[in-house]
């Protein structure tokens, strides 16, 4: 294979490379790589620009710069693109939502479509509020029904077995409308932590719903299987629940089904029930969407925002993600034809708390809120000019006709999301979304036992250049979990290295309502609470996310479950 000038080899962090060799690269029969992540970046890139239009030369040009983007880690696609590009699965597109009706065939037909978009690792999200209430009648066997909730359980069975054999654990979505019959038990699902271990659940809520919360009236329970108001209940008190368990361990998040389609491109085409599984998505069911990130922390150069930079890597990542519409392999007919016609892509970004951090801006201030919605304007604004731009050259999405872009045709009918970034922003060795840090050091377990200190690279070099780097500092960090109260550190870059349990919960929603002020879908956050927070706190900060245009809030109050993903101890 020709090697251009191109080389990523000294960039890699030693995570991203043993990440790498683990799951995205090919590998032969006794499991050993047969690419290197120079390889896989080459196999991307030519498979992208395959889609690409125009001429030979033009082609050449962009294979180039999709290589030059990955290889300098300033952008990178969402995993199943790296995984998947130029193989023979080809399913690029971490995000999908499913319909599921009230019917035994429905119901196990999404089961069924699941199990193909697991295999190939991407997400599903479903609304469950179609199927009718348990103890619910059944005519066909004169029986009664089982609910929603039972066979969510079947899903997650489905979900546990695949996942032994993909590239990736398969992550589940699961929503219930607020007014559905069966919502407190289902508000209630996850207190056993050991059942519905593959699901993220959301209540749907509505703006009638959180009206009625503020006024503490009563508001209808609608049966789907007749559309029959059949009792009602109080919104304070099953808010009051929601908030119970959600404090207790972080489940349900909600989102504002309302909100989501208030930015429904295409309204003719259909309404959102649900998102992918981790929020930021919300897609027509059968939708899918590919995602991409711009690592944030390489548009700073010398203490200073390189705007160009950031322009052209935006209008670069739009192309990229359009032609991976056209690259994709569908793993089902009605996904290939509803994906194609509305053309949704998400382009997020990672890497904010290190941007940040170059700028010796704390996330935690009205600067730093400040600029994240400035950034997030410039590239949404970016974003759009090149997909408009793309919808001259190519066409612009089929269902534009009755979309909100009718007058203004554009390519995509959405072109940004933030995504968690949970693995890629390994890959690219920086902070994950738009997240703040989640340790400034932690302590790693490895195999023979050893503990291994692993310091944010941003601070140790700080650390080094300033005289106050030592071994045993790095430890009180991990131990500590903050800087905050460390004396040895000086107070200003103690300002500026501040983590996830040192920024309030309210700053959290501030940041995450900045930035989706000009993202055209959602944004992935997690509202870190303390683990003596209250439910009172939580309470609010539900309310905040609702009154700052959030579309949905996820939270967790540290130590609340059993086995927590991320400790402060040891973040893999
Ligand atoms: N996702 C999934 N399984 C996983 C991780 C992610 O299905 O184990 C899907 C899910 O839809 C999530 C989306 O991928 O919302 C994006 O997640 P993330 O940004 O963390 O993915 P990455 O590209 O970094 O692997």
């Amino acid at each position: 294979m020709s090697r251009g000038k191109i080389s990523i080899a000294p960039k890699l962090s030693k995570n991203a490379r043993t990440v790498l060799a683990k799951r995205y690269l090919k590998r032969d029969s006794a499991g050993q790589p047969t690419e290197t992540p120079e390889d896989m970046f080459r196999r991307v890139a030519k498979t992208i620009n395959a889609a690409e239009t125009g001429t030979e030369k033009n082609k050449t040009n962009y294979e180039k710069q999709f290589l030059q983007t990955m290889s300098n880690l300033d952008f990178l696609p969402n995993s199943p693109t790296l995984m998947n590009a130029g193989r023979e699965l080809g399913q690029l597109s971490a995000c999908f939502v499913l319909p599921v009706g009230d019917t035994m065939e429905s119901i196990f037909e999404a089961i069924k479509n699941t199990a193909l978009i697991h295999k190939s690792g991407g997400g599903t999200g479903f609304s469950f509020s179609r199927i009718r209430p348990a103890n619910d009648e059944v005519r066909s066997t004169s029986g009664v029904s089982s609910g929603p909730i039972s066979f969510m359980r079947v899903f997650d069975a489905a979900t546990e077995t695949i996942k032994q054999g993909g590239t990736r654990r398969g992550a589940n979505m699961g929503i219930l409308r607020v007014d559905h019959p069966d919502i407190m038990d289902f508000v209630m699902a996850k207190r056993d932590l050991t059942i519905l271990t593959n699901f993220n659940i959301s209540v749907g809520v509505t703006e009638a719903f959180m009206d009625a919360v503020e006024k503490n009236q009563d508001y209808d329970i609608i049966n789907p299987r007749n559309g029959k108001v059949v009792k009602q209940l109080n919104a304070t008190k099953v808010f009051n629940q929601i908030i119970d368990m959600a404090w207790s361990n972080g489940e349900p998040g909600i989102v504002f089904l309302d909100r989501l389609n208030r930015d429904n491109p295409t309204p003719h085409v259909g309404e959102y029930e649900s998102t992918n599984p981790c929020g930021e998505q919300p897609l027509l069911p059968y939708e899918s969407c590919n995602l991409g990130s711009i690592n944030l922390a390489n548009m700073v150069i010398e203490g200073e925002i390189d705007w160009d930079k950031l322009e052209l890597t935006v209008k670069l990542a739009t192309r990229f993600l359009d032609n991976v519409i056209e690259a994709n392999k569908y793993p089902l007919p009605e996904i290939d034809e509803m994906t194609k016609a509305n053309r949704k892509i998400g382009l997020g970004v990672m890497g904010w708390a290190d941007m940040l951090i170059l700028l010796n801006i704390p996330y935690n201030s009205q600067d730093g809120i400040a600029l994240g919605e400035q950034v997030m304007r410039f590239i949404n604004e970016k974003a759009h000019e090149e997909s408009k731009q793309l919808a001259k050259e190519r066409g612009p999405f089929p269902n534009i006709t009755g979309s909100i872009y009718e007058a203004d045709p554009i390519r995509n009918s959405t072109c940004t999301t933030i995504a968690p970034t949970g693995t890629i922003s390994i890959i690219a060795n920086c902070s994950s979304g738009v997240e703040p840090l989640f340790a400034v050091s932690y302590i790693r377990q490895v195999l023979d036992n050893n503990k291994l200190i692993e310091v944010h690279p941003l601070f140790e070099r700080i650390a080094k250049e300033r005289g106050f780097y030592s071994p045993e500092l790095m430890q009180e960090i991990a131990e500590k979990g903050t800087v905050q109260d460390i004396e040895a550190i000086p107070a200003d870059v103690r300002r500026v290295f501040v983590t996830s349990h040192d920024i309030t919960p309210n700053d959290h929603v501030l940041m995450q309502a900045a930035f989706q002020r000009h993202t055209d879908n959602a944004v992935s956050k997690t509202v870190n609470f303390s683990r003596e927070a209250t439910r009172e706190d939580v309470a609010t900060v539900y309310r905040l996310a609702y009154k700052e245009g959030c579309k949905g809030v996820t939270i967790y109050r540290d130590g609340s479950r059993d086995m927590q993903v991320l400790s402060v101890a040891g973040k893999d």
